[in-house]
């Protein structure tokens, strides 16, 4: 209730205290200053007449009415999901000078690398003519040279290493890049269904992809697009669009950070505790990696019950570090907000990465990156075009964790560097979809790579 509506009686009752007339003009001063001056309405007056809620029926099934999600915007080419690999794959795509519109459910950008506290690059050095090169380069690349040149934004980039960069330097970073490429943002917007041509492709008989509905606090809406990108990780997008994927579930974790690190005195010649994880660009301050169970991480049920086994656990851990002597002021600093789901839904693509044409080093027409694992040592395998592309449904592609591999060789696919690489490859390759009026699977692959190359992604 507002002040100028509460009688002085009323407004000391609310306060539940005697008051001074003294301190009432305090009172009302502070909220002078805390209210503030335009308190704006839409002028819409919810009368209730056009909720359209879910109905319950007397079978016990939950009906969902029919209805026609407003179209908030129509773009060239759509990313959903602002992770390592949709930043890239948005940023190659705006760049190219078509409209890119980019939806993220959360309110920042960075995906696991930031909101999932995961901060250490693996994965982008690898042999070639025994000689140890950086097969990450192109936008990736541009990112950890542009963290470099930020307070803090990144440490260990050193040859042959694995660096480490920091969360809240990263967001910043991609917010920089995002709005310099001129890319429409659509923030705190859940991707929850596919919008599809209601003819399939008389050529292929294939189902098209026009757009995705975004839930928002508005209801959901609707954006329409030349070409999809499903980032999400999870398929999102793909998954209501009918794409034929498989599920795999992997170790879901919750990395968390510790402080104090740089006052601890642990007596000389004492065991390191475990648990102390490794270090981060701001000294005194280490990120604690996690494992956990495998199960399906995109069932709330078991995502929740996880949340909850992990919290307990870190706490545990962190405890653990500060009854070693030395550690006593080690304290946990922050705990990652979006818990750490390694792997779920992965598209079966026109072709399918395998750990032995990785080690065989498989060559491709129409390699559209060079991915590397997780310590250097070995040569870069070849990343198909193909492989973001789903077999059975038109205009949609994806890129990051859930490209089509099979599973031992999407351990090294998911890995950070290298969905910055295929996420560069489906943004270039959603653009020149758009410029040369094409479907994604019959975009000219020389003019993807030719773009690559000048977008400066090494193709081998
Ligand atoms: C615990 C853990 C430890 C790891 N350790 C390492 C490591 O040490 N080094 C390394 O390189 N890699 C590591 N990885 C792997 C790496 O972090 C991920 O595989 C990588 O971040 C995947 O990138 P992505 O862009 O494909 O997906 P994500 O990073 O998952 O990004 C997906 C984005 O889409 C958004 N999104 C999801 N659903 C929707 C929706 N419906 N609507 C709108 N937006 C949506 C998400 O919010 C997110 O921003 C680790 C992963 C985990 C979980």
């Amino acid at each position: 209730m507002f002040l100028s509506e509460l009688s002085r009686r009323d407004w000391f009752k609310a306060l539940g205290v005697g008051m001074s007339v003294a301190a009432f003009g305090a009172v009302s001063n502070a909220r002078a200053d805390f209210v503030h001056k335009e308190d704006k309405t839409t002028g819409v007056l919810l009368d209730g007449s056009q909720a359209r809620p879910c109905t319950l029926q007397n079978d016990g099934t939950v009906v969902r009415p029919a209805m026609n999600p407003p179209v908030i915007s129509e773009t060239d080419v759509l990313v959903v999901g602002g992770g390592p690999a949709g930043c890239c794959a948005a940023i190659a795509a705006a760049r190219m000078g078509v409209k890119t519109t980019l939806v993220e459910r959360y309110g920042h950008f960075g995906g696991l690398a930031t909101g999932g506290l995961v901060v250490h690059i693996l994965g982008h050095w690898i042999k070639e003519n025994d000689q140890k090169i950086q097969a990450t380069q192109g936008i990736g690349e541009e990112m950890m040279k542009r963290l470099e040149g930020l307070p803090n934004g990144i440490v260990k980039r050193e040859f042959g290493k694995n660096p480490t960069l920091d969360a809240e330097v990263y967001k910043y970073l991609l917010v920089e890049m995002i709005t310099e490429a001129n890319i429409e943002v659509f923030l705190h917007s859940w991707a929850s269904d596919a919008i599809i041509d209601d003819e399939n492709n008389p050529e292929t008989n294939r189902p098209v992809v026009r757009g995705a509905i975004i839930q928002t606090k508005l209801g959901p809406q609707a954006i329409l697009a030349k070409q999809v990108v499903d980032t999400t990780g999870d398929g999102d997008v793909f998954v209501p669009a009918g794409v034929a994927h498989t599920q795999r579930m992997y170790d879901i974790g919750l990395p968390y950070r510790i402080g104090n690190l740089d006052r601890a005195t642990p007596p000389e010649g004492s065991k390191r505790p475990r648990y102390l994880g490794d270090l981060t660009p701001i000294p005194g301050v280490n990120w604690v990696n996690m494992a956990g169970p495998s199960l399906d991480g995109v069932d709330v049920r078991i995502l929740s019950k996880l949340e909850l086994q992990h919290r307990k656990q870190i706490w545990k851990q962190v405890q653990e570090v500060r009854n070693s002597p030395g550690y006593e002021n080690v304290y946990l600093m922050e705990t990652a907000p979006q818990i750490g789901v390694r792997i779920t839904r992965v598209i079966e693509g026109e072709a399918t990465l395998t750990l032995q044409d990785a080690r065989d080093g498989r060559k491709y027409d129409d390699c559209v990156g060079i991915g590397g694992a997780w310590h250097g040592d070995h040569i870069g395998w070849h990343i198909p075009y193909r492989c973001l592309l789903s077999k059975n449904v038109e205009n949609i592609l994806t890129a990051g964790r859930s490209l089509s591999a099979e599973p031992l060789m999407s351990d090294l696919v998911r890995v950070i560097p290298n969905c910055w690489v295929s996420g560069h490859a489906a943004g270039v390759a959603a653009a020149v979809a758009v410029k040369t009026e094409t479907s994604a699977h019959n975009v000219p692959i020389h003019d993807v790579q030719k773009e690559l190359r000048a977008q400066n992604a090494y193709l081998g």
